[in-house]
């Protein structure tokens, strides 16, 4: 494996590119790669900066979901760990937002330990963005139903991580808080 800081940073910039023109949900019109930072940031303090394989995976953690990229790519460009973190984050874009959902759910808990962590680092992020001062009816309803959801996939996820834990229950305590 290369250097950590060229791992992370590769990823980085892959991530950035490859999302260029993505706007992300909450928060104005706030470039997708900001979503890819947070992630990958609380990856990196709730780890202390120990693995690099899973900050460089928060880069990339939407990417096959989103973007053109293929697992073999990641595989080859940075490693089989990094592609097989990446695809435990994929949901089935062919099923409807409906099923999407009560699928991560359900498969929350058979995820790796690994995994896990990106999701709550993930939920932890989404649900910060769609907090707002002044929030309208449907933003309301959108944080209600966004936090209420991550709540339910964060219950199959958590437990590996203190930081992270710790850090989602206090997203989810200020998005009921601006209601
Ligand atoms: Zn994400």
């Amino acid at each position: 494996m290369r250097p950590p800081v060229r791992f992370i940073s590769e990823a980085a910039e892959v991530a950035a590119r490859r999302h260029k023109s993505m706007v992300r949900k909450g928060r104005g019109n706030e470039p997708y790669v900001n979503h890819l930072a947070e992630v990958a940031n609380l990856l990196a303090i709730a780890t202390d900066g120990a693995d690099a394989e899973l900050v460089a995976a928060g880069w990339l953690h939407d990417t096959l979901e989103d973007t053109e990229t293929t697992t073999k790519e990641l595989s080859l460009r940075f490693s089989d760990r990094v592609a097989s973190l990446v695809i435990e984050c994929t949901d089935d874009m062919s099923l409807p937002k409906a099923e999407r959902r009560r699928r991560q759910v359900v498969d929350a808990p058979k995820k790796s330990d690994d995994a896990k962590l990106i999701k709550i680092a993930d939920k932890i992020s989404n649900v910060e963005a769609r907090i707002r001062s002044n929030p309208t009816a449907e933003e309301r309803v959108d944080l209600i139903e966004y936090t209420d959801w991550a709540e339910q996939v964060v219950a199959g996820c958590r437990g590996g991580n203190a930081y992270l834990d710790e850090k989602f229950d206090d997203a989810v305590e200020r998005a009921r808080a601006s209601l």
